[in-house]
C-alpha cells in the first residue's frame, strides 16, 4: 500500500487543487474514510467534520445505503442522456419529489451536474425567457457584493468577491451591483437602506433592461450571513413591481440547511428559480437542479432552450438524491438542523465578547463568525491540529457540520473553536 507520505508527494506533483497557487503545492490532508459527521485521515487521526467539505453533506458520511443505490442503479442503467426525448425513471420521481418539497409556484426541473451549472442556466434561462416574450433587451443580472454563485462564465460574473474574479479577463457583460446584504454595515435601518438602493438602481439602470436578481437567501462563502430582518419580502415586492425575476441561489441552503427544505421556507421568498446542488444528493454523486416557476415557463413558452450538459438527468445521481432525500426525511433532519444550530450558536455567543469577534450569527446549522484583524487561517490550522474541521472564508470562520452531528460532537466543535478563537488575538 502506497504511504501517506508518498500519496502527499505524489499530490504535490501531479494534482492542482482548487484554490491553491500553480506551482506551490499544499501540503495535503490525505482523507480515507468516514462516518457521520467524523473523518479519518490516511494515518488515522480523527476529525470532526464542522464544514461538511462545503456544506454538502446532510445525511453525513459513509451511508451505505446510499452506496446500494447507486451500485444498484449503476447495474440496471449506468447512464443515458437526457437530451432531446430521452427520459429515465429516477430523475423524473426526483423532479416530482422536489416540486412537492419546493415553495409553490415551481413546476418544471431542469437537471445539472452542480452549482455553477445550475446558476448559468438560470442566467441563461431569464434572458432567453425575456428574448423569446419580446424584450431581448432585458439582459441585466443584477447581484450583490459578498454572493458566490459559482465558477462558469455568468456565474463567476455575478459573483461579488473580488479576489475570485481577478485576472481572467472580462466575464458575462450586464451585471449590476448591489450592496452586501449584512445588517452590521448598514446599522438598525439596513433594510430600508438596501431596498432604497435596489430601488434606485433599478431607476437608473431601466427596469425594461432588467432580466433577473440573483441572491442565496443566506450568503454561504460570503460569510454565511443571513440578511437584514424583513429584506426578502421587500426586495421581492420591488423585483415583482419591476418585472424582474428572482433566481434564488439555494446551493447551500436547500435540503435542511436552515432547518426547512428550502431556504426560501426561511425567509418567505417566492422565487421564480430555485438552484440547487450538493444536499440533493450529499454529495455522494454530483448532481444539481434547476426548479422553474410559471412566470419563467410563460415567458419562454414555445422557446427552443439549446442548452444542456451531456450528464444532465444522470440517473445514478437522481436515485441516490431520491434515496438522500428519504433519509432526510426519516430521520427528521430539519428539526435536528434547528435545534443543532440553537445549541452551536449558544456555545459560540460568549466569543462576542473578544474584541477580535465582530459577529457571531447564522441561521440553522449555517454558521459564521467573523474576525477584525485576525487571520482566520491559524484558527482553521488551530483546529484542524485538535481533530477538528472548520473554514477559513475571508475574514470569517464558517460552520455547517453535518445535519447527523451529536450533541457532544458540537460541543467539542465549539470547545476547540472557542479556544483557537479566544488565541488568535495574542
Ligand atoms: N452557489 C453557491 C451559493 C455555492 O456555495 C456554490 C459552491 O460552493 C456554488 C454556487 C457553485 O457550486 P459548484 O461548486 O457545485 O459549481
Amino acid at each position: 500500500m502506497t504511504s501517506t507520505s508518498e500519496l502527499a508527494a505524489l499530490d504535490r506533483r501531479t494534482l492542482v487543487h482548487p484554490h491553491t497557487t500553480i506551482g506551490a503545492p499544499a501540503e495535503p490532508l490525505i482523507l480515507d474514510r468516514g462516518e457521520g459527521a467524523l473523518l479519518w485521515d490516511t494515518e488515522g487521526r480523527r476529525y470532526i467534520d464542522g464544514t461538511c467539505g462545503l456544506w454538502q453533506c446532510p445525511v453525513g458520511h459513509g451511508r451505505t445505503e446510499l452506496a446500494d443505490v447507486a451500485a444498484g442503479q449503476i447495474r440496471r442503467l449506468e447512464f443515458y442522456s437526457s437530451f432531446g426525448d430521452y427520459s429515465n425513471a429516477p430523475s423524473i420521481h426526483l423532479a416530482e419529489r422536489l416540486l412537492s418539497l419546493a415553495p409553490a409556484g415551481l413546476e418544471r426541473v431542469f437537471f445539472t451536474n452542480g452549482g455553477s451549472e445550475g446558476n448559468e442556466t438560470a442566467i441563461k434561462l431569464a434572458r432567453l425567457a425575456f428574448h423569446h416574450a419580446g424584450s431581448p433587451e432585458r439582459t441585466v443580472v443584477l447581484a450583490r457584493t459578498g454572493g458566490y454563485h459559482g465558477m462558469g462564465g455568468a456565474s463567476l460574473a455575478a459573483t461579488g468577491i473580488e479576489g475570485l474574479r481577478a485576472g481572467f479577463g472580462p466575464l458575462l457583460p450586464d451585471v449590476e451591483w448591489l450592496g452586501k446584504p449584512h445588517a452590521i454595515e448598514y446599522g438598525p435601518d439596513a433594510a430600508d437602506v438596501l431596498v432604497a438602493e435596489l430601488e434606485q438602481r433599478i431607476a437608473e439602470i431601466g427596469a425594461h433592461r432588467i432580466a433577473a436578481f440573483i441572491g442565496e437567501p443566506v450568503l454561504g462563502v460570503g460569510g454565511m450571513v443571513p440578511p437584514p430582518d424583513g429584506y426578502w419580502p421587500r426586495v421581492q415586492e420591488v423585483l415583482r413591481r419591476n418585472g424582474i425575476l428572482l433566481i434564488v441561489d439555494e446551493i447551500v441552503t436547500a435540503f435542511g440547511r436552515t432547518g426547512h427544505w428550502f431556504g426560501s421556507h426561511h425567509f418567505g421568498i417566492e422565487p421564480d428559480m430555485i438552484v440547487t446542488a450538493k444536499g440533493i444528493t450529499s454529495g455522494y454523486v454530483p448532481m444539481g437542479a434547476v426548479l422553474i416557476g410559471r412566470r419563467v415557463l410563460d415567458l419562454a413558452d414555445g422557446a427552443t432552450f439549446l442548452h444542456g450538459f451531456t450528464y444532465n438527468g444522470h440517473p445514478v445521481g437522481a436515485a441516490v438524491a431520491l434515496a438522500n432525500l428519504d433519509i432526510i426525511e426519516r430521520e427528521n433532519l430539519l428539526e435536528r438542523a434547528r435545534v443543532l444550530g440553537a445549541r452551536l450558536r449558544e456555545r459560540l455567543d460568549p466569543l462576542t465578547e473578544l474584541a477580535h469577534v465582530r459577529e457571531v450569527r447564522g441561521v440553522g446549522l449555517m454558521l459564521g463568525i467573523e474576525f477584525t484583524g485576525v487571520p482566520t487561517a491559524s484558527v482553521q490550522s488551530g483546529c484542524r491540529a485538535d481533530g477538528v474541521v472548520v473554514r477559513a472564508s475571508g475574514t470569517s470562520i464558517v460552520l455547517s457540520p453535518p445535519l447527523v452531528i451529536t450533541e457532544d460532537q458540537i460541543d467539542t466543535l465549539a470547545d476547540v473553536l472557542c479556544r483557537h478563537v479566544a488565541a488568535a488575538a495574542s
